[in-house]
């Protein structure tokens, strides 16, 4: 499992608090910033950006990870996400964690509110266990490979 230090953390963070500013919510009025960490040290920041279709809008947590792909990133250590609840924390709806699985379950997600410092941390693992991802996919078409060899 990747580890990141208490600074790293902080610095995410901060980073997701001020993506908030920038979150377009003009449906739901709830704003969620976060910051994505590369494994290389790169961050994307991402925000929720809403839709008149509403079925079109993306989360704070597929933008960043849509933005570092399209930059050519692939591996990721954490990501830190925040919105404007002062006392609960913002956590990933279904389709964010599915999305991210597709990048690793190792991932640490950080989820912190907006005014103090607290926050909790979990691997994506422990917010869908049990997933569906690219290994599932890849095993099968093995096992198809072997069977046609046969
Ligand atoms: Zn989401």
């Amino acid at each position: 499992m990747a580890m990141i230090d208490q600074k790293e953390i902080l610095n995410l963070i901060q980073n997701a608090r001020n993506s908030l500013v920038y979150s377009y919510c003009p449906y739901s009025n709830f704003p969620v910033g976060c910051a994505l960490l590369c494994d290389d040290g790169t961050v994307f920041t991402g925000c929720n950006v809403e839709n008149a279709t509403y079925s079109g809008s993306i989360c704070a947590e597929r933008t960043a990870f849509v933005k570092a792909v399209s930059s050519g990133h692939r591996k990721f250590k954490a990501i830190a996400i925040t919105s404007n609840l002062t006392n609960d924390l913002c956590a990933p709806c279904g389709n964010c964690r599915q999305f991210m699985v597709e990048f690793g379950e190792d991932l640490i997600v950080i989820l912190a509110n907006r005014n103090n410092d607290d926050y909790k941390q979990y691997t994506l693992n422990e917010l869908i266990p049990i997933s569906f991802g690219p290994k599932n996919i890849s095993d099968y078409n093995e096992l198809k490979d072997q069977k046609s060899s046969q």
